[in-house]
């Protein structure tokens, strides 16, 4: 999305350790209209798939993935981080390394809200090395759902995460592909 895009090269900046930070308009501010327009973007793209469920990890994805649920017109249901891997009976779990904190962490959905009936579009804000859009996939699979695919805002593609998926057999729609970036050179997208 060139929208998208112009925004990344615009405001995007590049950390070290391989980190893109994009808080001016979607990890700290939200800049609600581009937001709604990648929401709309990703919904169009899986609208004739069945989603009942859109699901994201909080709390970064949580944004963008309001803004597919509402253009899908489907809830949009956010997995817990726990940092204990005593998990109740009552939730559905998978472990998951975090790309920004570098900490291994549990994930957690109430039985409640996803159950076999369900047809999921994982969404999140950034594909890295995929271990979160794996996790959320479990989840799904434990609770016996089917996944129509992952909405991505932001793929780093260099880092391989969404081409590994992909060769998996799951759908991964990105808004924007970074094929490099670094401080000097800046942002190259594919
Ligand atoms: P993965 O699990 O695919 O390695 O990383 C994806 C998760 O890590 C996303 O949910 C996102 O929160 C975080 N993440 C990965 N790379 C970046 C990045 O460059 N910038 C930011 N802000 N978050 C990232």
């Amino acid at each position: 999305m060139q929208l998208l895009e112009e925004r990344i090269r615009k405001d995007g900046k590049v950390l070290p350790g391989d980190v893109l930070k994009v808080n001016s308009f979607l990890n700290h501010q939200l800049d609600a209209e581009l937001l709604d327009a990648v929401g709309a973007e990703i919904a169009g793209l899986f609208k004739d798939c069945g989603v009942t469920k859109v699901l994201t990890a909080e709390a970064s994805g949580i944004a963008i993935a309001c803004f597919v649920a509402l253009h899908l017109h489907c809830p949009a249901l956010f997995a817990k981080k726990s940092k204990t891997s005593n998990i109740g009976s009552g939730v559905w779990s998978a472990k998951a390394h975090s790309y920004t904190h570098g900490n291994d962490y549990t994930m957690i959905v109430s039985k409640e809200y996803l159950s076999g009936e369900d047809t999921v579009l994982i969404v999140d804000d950034f594909l890295a090395n995929g271990s979160a859009l794996r996790a959320l996939r479990e989840l799904c699979t434990e609770a016996g759902a089917k996944v129509a695919g992952a909405g991505i805002a932001i793929e780093k593609k260099y880092q391989g995460g969404g081409d590994e998926l992909r060769a998996e057999g799951l759908r991964v729609e990105s808004m924007s592909r970074i094929a490099s970036m670094d401080a000097e050179d800046g942002i190259r997208f594919c």
